[in-house]
């Protein structure tokens, strides 16, 4: 099969690598409909993150090729969405909801699903069966749940997102973007983004918001505060990971609200001071986003929203290194990747 493999910084090849195998009575073998890249994979690309060698991606859909001995609840030939962390779903951490801390966990990325085919550990508990086949223009919506839009979905959660609540949100690419969208599902009265591109800012509207703020920082605090009659945000989500976007996330917030981030943290430290004297909640961290799989599913195949309108690329994975340029030199939000 061929499989997306970066070498370094800034160098993606596609290569032939050997087909995937049941290795654990456990597993399923995905024939992948579609695939992706992530804005946490610009990180390495970017040179942030060491990299060697690594294959790549973590965001899929397809169709189950094969089961190992002990699986149940998918079959071949069944299409399944799954989350980038492979989780058994009957620990007490996913019981709780948190499948991404699942004492069991595997992360998607280490097998890596830029490819044509990928081993899934955990079938059961990772994977969820669609209601069907589904029609070739859900496909993209239904990849978006695999990950940014389970993402921007516990973000809205975590950030208690819902009636009668104002939410700000840092962060305009698609995590940031869906989680406008998910604030919207959830009720959230008044949904506030932070945008300077013209495209995501309508995208952002497209997907519920009734403010855009251009500023960022401290001013960007402020416009917050102007428009909430000078007590900040209720629910403020951060989805993108810098020191800035964390700060303006707490800062935004009213005492009493709550932050949801999920931004991949690269040098945050929150200085005490300022978590003391801002009186917020904060929760956040890797997305368990196979809790909210099902629900999501049903939302996409009923067409009740279409987040995979965050892709505005689409190209065949052997041009997978021209899509991360274009997602690096922010020409796409998001780029799809089709075998
Ligand atoms: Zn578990």
């Amino acid at each position: 099969m061929r499989q997306v493999v970066m070498y370094g910084p800034g160098d993606v090849r596609v290569e032939e690598r050997a087909d995937p195998t049941i290795l654990e009575p456990t597993d399923a073998i995905v024939r992948l409909s579609a695939t992706c890249v992530c804005g946490s994979d610009l990180w390495p690309y970017r040179g942030a993150e060491p990299v060697d060698h690594q294959v790549m991606g973590h965001e899929y859909v397809g169709v189950v090729e094969e089961v190992g001995a002990d699986v149940r609840t998918v079959a071949p030939g069944d299409f399944v969405v799954g989350s980038f962390w492979a989780s058994d779903n009957t620990c007490e951490i996913c019981r709780a909801g948190y499948q991404a801390y699942c004492v069991h966990r595997v992360l998607m990325g280490t097998i890596g699903t830029q490819a044509e085919l990928a081993r899934v550990p955990l079938a059961d508990g990772t994977l969820v069966a669609t209601p069907g086949r589904p029609d070739p223009d859900l496909v993209p919506s239904l990849l978006a749940a695999s990950d940014v839009l389970g993402t921007g979905w516990f973000a809205a959660v975590a950030a208690q997102a819902g009636p009668g609540r104002t939410v700000a949100v840092v962060g305009d690419g698609a995590v940031g973007l869906l989680a406008v969208l998910a604030a919207r599902q959830l009720g959230a009265e008044r949904v506030i983004a932070f945008s300077r591109h013209a495209d995501r800012q309508a995208l952002a509207r497209e997907f519920g918001a009734t403010d855009i703020v251009e500023e960022r920082g401290d001013a960007g605090v402020a416009e917050v505060k102007a428009r909430t009659g000078g007590l900040g945000a209720h629910s403020v989500i951060e989805a993108v990971g810098t020191q800035e976007a964390m700060m303006q996330a707490i800062h935004a917030t009213r005492p009493g609200g709550h932050v949801g981030f999920v931004g991949v943290s690269h040098d945050v430290a929150i200085p005490g001071d300022d978590l003391f004297m801002a009186g917020v909640h904060l929760h956040g961290g890797p997305a368990p986003v196979r809790q909210y799989l099902p629900h999501l599913i049903q939302l996409i195949w009923d067409r009740e929203i279409d987040p995979g309108k965050v892709f505005d690329l689409t190209l065949p994975l052997d041009r997978a290194a021209e899509a991360y340029r274009a997602m690096d030199q922010r020409t796409a939000t998001k780029v799809l990747l089709t075998p």
